[in-house]
């Protein structure tokens, strides 16, 4: 399946141009990860490739290996950063229609500071 076209107006291309603000957490090279505006755990931080990548499966496909490795560094650093790596916390990529990804732009949430409880509450 082909990806969709990468939207520059999104929120997160807003922020990586700095023309809206964010409450930073860390930045390298390769990413940028701030605090979610709407925090729906006591710890949540949103994980961002600085690159146009939709969501996953563009950037698994089309960022360079050193973007990829960079991401993953990142989702792990910032993990230990905000105090969640000890007690355990929860990654969360939401893609597409069925994923209910609301910014087109990938991201990926790194929540905890409590327990999660199960990750689909509603499911059988
Ligand atoms: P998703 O449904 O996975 O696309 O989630 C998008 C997330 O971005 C939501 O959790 C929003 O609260 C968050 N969000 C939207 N705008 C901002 C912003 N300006 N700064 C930080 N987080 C934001």
């Amino acid at each position: 399946m082909s990806q969709p076209i990468y939207d520059d107006e999104n929120i997160f291309a807003k922020i990586l141009r700095g023309e809206i603000p964010c409450n930073k957490v860390d930045e390298c090279d390769h990413t940028l990860s701030f605090h979610d505006i709407q925090p729906q755990a006591p710890v949540h931080v949103l994980v961002i490739p600085k690159g146009p990548y939709v969501n996953m499966t563009d950037f698994s496909e089309k960022a360079p290996p050193e973007a990829q490795a960079a991401y993953i560094a990142a989702l792990g650093r910032v993990a230990k950063m905000v105090g969640v790596a000890e007690d355990g916390y929860r990654l969360i990529a939401n893609t597409g229609t069925n994923g209910h990804q609301d910014v087109p732009h990938l991201h990926v949430h790194i929540m905890g500071g409590q327990p999660l409880g199960r990750m689909m509450p509603s499911a059988h």
